[in-house]
């Protein structure tokens, strides 16, 4: 099998594999590639999906931790908003309405940022949406939307970053996955799908991405307080989802920078995902049993 291409060095390759038997196999509960301090003071960093919920706190607590952050989303009176507050507090921020999803608008968004701030040095992929409900019900417009968001635009913006990114300070690419990513969970089915697909690319390019060193974490977010569940392109699901329960999205935030001080390959939070994703590890038919028995009582 061919792990690296011709025209990576031997000495790069080798660093590689120092790189890779560093990572540990805990599954995910918290993985590093390395001992990497990245010290958030003075990065450019680039956020998608930053007008609400998660995005919006990564962009709040990285400005205040000293970095210079453009809020990426389509709302841009709301993205207008939050950069006024930040300016207020003297935080350098600069919003960029786009749809991640129309390919013109990448390439537009990231020359914005470019321009703005001579290039960036992190790219948080963070915009997301859901569809709540069975698969038979749904649409292969959905599952093709959420895909479009979930997956190509994350897919597509960082191969669009990476001769920006490989121009910049210990650059790294942070991809928001989700539980879902994991483990996919019946009536979250496109939005598992996506969500799988994302982990895969995080797994692959992360090797790749070593003969740039460019660090590409991951972080699995469990249920999360934040607006994911008003803007899902459908909401017929049946299983009572306790939203309130979910962590605030200042908590996903502050474990997302952490993630990136500390060069930590992936990040699995919430009680919920680490307790799911230990018992499908060793468990795997247990909880398929476990997911099928709840479906048939609701249908
Ligand atoms: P929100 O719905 O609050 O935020 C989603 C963000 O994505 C918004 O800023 C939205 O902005 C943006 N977005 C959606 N579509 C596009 C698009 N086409 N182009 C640009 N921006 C877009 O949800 P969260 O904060 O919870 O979600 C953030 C990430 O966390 C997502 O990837 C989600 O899958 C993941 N996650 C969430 C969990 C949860 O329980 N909430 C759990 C696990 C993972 P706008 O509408 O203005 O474009």
């Amino acid at each position: 099998m061919i792990l690296f291409q011709k025209d990576s060095s031997f000495e790069v390759a080798s660093i590689n594999l120092v790189k890779m038997r560093r990572i540990g196999n805990l599954n995910g509960i918290e993985k590093k590639v390395g001992l990497t301090m990245r010290d958030l003071r003075g990065l450019r960093v680039l956020i998608t999906g930053a007008s609400g919920g998660i995005g919006r706190c990564i962009a709040e607590q990285a400005t205040r931790a000293g970095a210079r952050v453009a809020l990426v989303a389509r709302s841009a009176n709301t993205l207008e908003a939050i950069v006024a507050e930040l300016k207020r507090e003297g935080h350098d921020a600069l919003a960029v309405p786009a749809d991640v999803t129309v390919p013109a608008e990448r390439q537009r968004l990231l020359d914005t940022v470019v321009d703005h701030f001579d290039g960036f040095d992190v790219l948080i992929n963070n915009a997301g949406i859901g569809s709540w409900g069975h698969f038979t019900g749904g649409s292969e417009e959905i599952l093709r939307q959420i895909m479009e968001v979930n997956f190509f635009a994350a897919a597509e913006l960082t191969r669009l970053a990476v001769p920006i990114l490989t121009r910049g300070r210990q650059p790294a690419v942070v991809n928001v996955s989700s539980m879902c990513g994991r483990r996919g969970m019946p009536a979250w089915t496109e939005y598992s799908a996506s969500k799988f697909a994302l982990c895969g690319l995080t797994e692959a390019l992360r090797g790749e991405f070593a003969r740039f060193d460019i660090d590409v974490l991951l972080v699995v977010p469990g249920l999360t307080r934040s607006d994911l569940n008003r803007h899902l392109l459908r909401s017929e699901g049946r299983y009572p989802i306790p939203y309130e329960k979910g962590m605030p999205p200042v908590d996903v935030a502050t474990a997302v920078l952490e993630a990136l001080r500390h060069n930590r390959t992936e990040t699995v939070l919430g009680n919920d995902a680490r307790w799911m994703l230990r018992v499908n590890r060793f468990l795997p038919r247990l909880v398929d049993r476990l997911l099928a028995r709840r479906v048939r009582h609701l249908y």
